[in-house]
């Protein structure tokens, strides 16, 4: 590991002013950080370890909804009694991924910003343009089974791993943000980047930005919801794809519809075209895969990852099923029905 400075600031100004130079990164659980600085991916000259910051709270809002402080662990925002009871979505999109242990240290400010898990991207004998900007795409010309369907460019084909950034998505949570600029709120859809020539740029929070919170609206589709990964493994897997969908209901007619997919593209991905086809239609098996022609419209295989098309299809109706049966996937008993 190349040398850095390290600071453990307890107030949000001083990690604000610690981070105006070049080169600096946030800690938190450092469950993706370090392995980074440890496989030299990423180098930072400056490690501000935020801790010890006053954003470990999960409060109401006063608009019926729930405000995250950045580093509140995954595993206690899953099992937080409101989070179950209100936003299950989130609790179960959180408890799909990683393993115990890794949940335990991850936080929420810290999953939103982990890296693309491209191998290429990790193997410093490749060239990646995420990686090493303008030198190439190995990706492209290589073993594409986890690589994206939708979204992608020329530049790059990752895709974004986390599995709590898809239920937020459909929850169209948003981001609390300080830093240079003063504090910003950044709708989740607008959180995350497409590739397009600047792969290197995974999200649109400017150098030295902190994340303070994240706040949910207060609709949660508590009664009608789902979250369906499908990965190599039954368990501490990576989602091939998944896909978070919410449904409200009125006598069996689909009244709002959210559907967000992971697995498929640089971000979260998400149509409001095909959820706005479901609206006024009976909730059943026609309208959903209506719906999930419209959000796949436009997906490209790159060879070995052409199954994720069809995979993704059948996915988003079976995840449209389980939420309309109010039957939604389990997070602990993975088969799926
Ligand atoms: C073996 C393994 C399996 C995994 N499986 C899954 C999985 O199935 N699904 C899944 O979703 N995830 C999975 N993960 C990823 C895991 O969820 C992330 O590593 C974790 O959420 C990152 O959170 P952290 O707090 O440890 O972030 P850190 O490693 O501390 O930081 C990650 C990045 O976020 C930045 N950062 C952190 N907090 C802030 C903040 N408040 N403001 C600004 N920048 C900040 C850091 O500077 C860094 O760039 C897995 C990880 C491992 C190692």
């Amino acid at each position: 590991m190349r040398p850095f400075s390290y600071q453990r600031p307890t107030g949000i100004a001083e990690a604000l002013r610690d981070a105006s130079g070049g080169g600096v990164r946030f800690l938190a659980g450092g469950t993706n950080l370090v392995d980074l600085m440890r496989a030299d991916i990423e180098r930072p000259t400056a490690v501000i370890d935020i801790n010890r910051l006053p954003l470990g709270e999960i409060e109401e809002t006063a608009s019926g909804g729930l405000r995250i402080g950045a580093l509140v662990p995954n595993s206690d925002l899953a099992y937080d009694s409101r989070v179950e009871v209100r936003f299950p979505l989130l609790s179960s999109a959180l408890l799909a991924g990683a393993s115990a242990q890794l949940r335990n240290a991850a936080t929420t400010g810290g999953n939103l910003l982990q890296r693309t898990r491209c191998y290429y991207f990790y193997d410093l004998a490749t060239p990646c343009n995420k990686r090493d900007p303008g030198s190439g795409c190995a990706a492209k010309s290589g073993l594409t089974r986890i690589h994206a369907i939708l979204g992608a460019s020329p530049h790059c084909i990752a895709v974004h791993p986390s599995d709590m950034a898809v239920a937020l998505a459909a929850l169209e949570a948003e981001v609390l943000t300080t830093g240079p600029s003063g504090d910003r709120r950044i709708g989740i859809a607008d959180f995350h980047r497409l590739p397009g020539d600047t792969p290197q740029v995974d999200t649109n929070l400017e150098p030295g930005e902190l994340i303070t919170a994240i706040e949910l609206p207060a609709e949660g589709f508590a009664d009608h919801y789902s979250y369906l990964k499908l990965r190599d493994r039954l368990s501490y897997a990576f989602a091939l794809v998944s896909v978070a969908a919410a449904l409200r209901l009125e006598d069996d007619v689909v009244a709002e519809a959210r559907i967000a997919l992971g697995g498929v593209a640089h971000k979260p991905w998400r149509n409001p075209e095909a959820e706005r086809l479901l609206v006024g239609r009976p909730a059943g098996r026609d309208g959903f895969d209506a719906a999930a022609r419209v959000l796949l419209e436009g997906s490209e295989g790159q060879g070995a990852n052409d199954f994720k098309i069809p995979l993704a299809r059948r996915a988003i109706v079976r995840a449209l099923e389980q939420a309309a049966a109010a039957t939604p996937q389990s997070p602990t008993d993975k088969r799926i029905r």
